[in-house]
């Protein structure tokens, strides 16, 4: 019906980098200090490497620093805590990101413990994860991507105390601290996955849908509550012969059924992924004018 939305998270992060190009040169003007955001990519992966350029040139749209390591593919553990070891000392990074996956010869639970959690800025470091779940505590950052779905919702002025909402999909970077931001804003939250019986049954209850699971159109039209909000993290590539490509983008939610039947849908590409990028923008600003005390 009429008074359905598209979600345009591309629209939504281009305002949020806005704000933070705004912020950034307040604070370059007032103290002199300027965000400064280091990404350390292991290997050679091209979807890995392709992610690390876009931080990159976003990072340059908003006016912070980006500071790059890349390490080759057989380096050793050692080698990337030495790097962790250097820009947590150093004054001029206020957020380290460390591209993930790693090659499977490190452990990632070391790598990712050595981030200082002040400059944890994907929010991954078990402190701030355990904060997140905490009543009355804290984390000093959010991760990204869960982060850009609630706040597409806010700025979508979608209420969610006291509403049902179903999380598919319970990784550690996504689906997880999805759930516990959810419950934070006083939803009642169902986790969805791979071993869920009857998955349609609960996911019909939603009035918030947040997919990531990493399967093209799993969730379809007939699943769906009659007005309930969409928000899809999936990236899948599906075949298209006609894209110039060979491939398309779509997400976890079948759009065209589900466009049909929920009130407001993101569509992908150009939902959260965008989003994704901004709030680790938004991330590091806040990191940087935390330890230099602007407000
Ligand atoms: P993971 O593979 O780490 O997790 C997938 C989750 O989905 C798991 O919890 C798994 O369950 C669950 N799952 C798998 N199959 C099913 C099923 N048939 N029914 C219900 N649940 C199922 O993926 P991520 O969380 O890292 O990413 C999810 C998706 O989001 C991917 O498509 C990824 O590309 C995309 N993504 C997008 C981002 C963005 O910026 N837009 C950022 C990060 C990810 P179980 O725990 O039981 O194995």
């Amino acid at each position: 019906d009429s008074s359905f939305k598209v979600i345009d998270g591309k629209s939504v992060a281009k305002q949020i980098r806005d704000e933070i190009t705004a912020e950034v040169s307040r604070m370059r003007e007032s103290i002199g200090v300027i965000p400064g955001l280091a990404v350390i990519l292991v290997g050679d992966r091209k979807d890995s490497a392709t992610y690390v350029r876009n931080k990159k040139k976003a990072c340059e749209s908003v006016g912070i620093n980006s500071l790059e390591a890349n390490l080759p593919e057989n380096s050793t553990e050692e080698e990337v805590l030495n790097y962790i070891a250097g820009y947590n000392d150093d004054p001029s990074v206020h957020g380290i990101l460390v591209q993930l996956p790693l090659p499977s010869h490190m452990n990632e639970q070391n790598i990712l413990n050595a981030v200082r959690i002040e400059k944890d800025v994907d929010g991954f470091h078990p402190l701030n994860i355990g904060r997140l779940a905490m009543r009355g505590r804290e984390p000093l950052f959010v991760p990204c991507t869960p982060k850009g779905c609630i706040e597409l919702l806010h700025r979508y002025n979608v209420s969610i105390k006291g509403k049902r909402a179903v999380v598919i999909g319970r990784s550690n970077i996504v689906g997880m601290p999805a759930a516990l931001l959810l419950q934070r804003e006083d939803a009642t939250v169902s986790i969805v996955h791979s071993r869920t019986s009857n998955p349609e049954e609960i996911i019909r209850q939603a009035d918030i849908i947040i997919a990531a699971v990493g399967q093209a159109n799993m969730v379809r039209g007939s699943w769906i509550k009659p007005g309930a909000v969409i928000i899809d993290v999936g990236i899948n590539p599906v075949e298209d012969p006609n894209s110039p490509r060979g491939y398309k983008l779509v997400g976890d939610v079948c759009y065209e059924e589900a466009i049909r039947i929920a009130s407001a849908v993101t569509p992908v590409p150009g939902g959260v992924g965008p989003m994704t990028i901004a709030m680790l923008l938004q991330n590091t600003l806040i990191s940087a004018k935390r330890v230099h005390n602007f407000e």
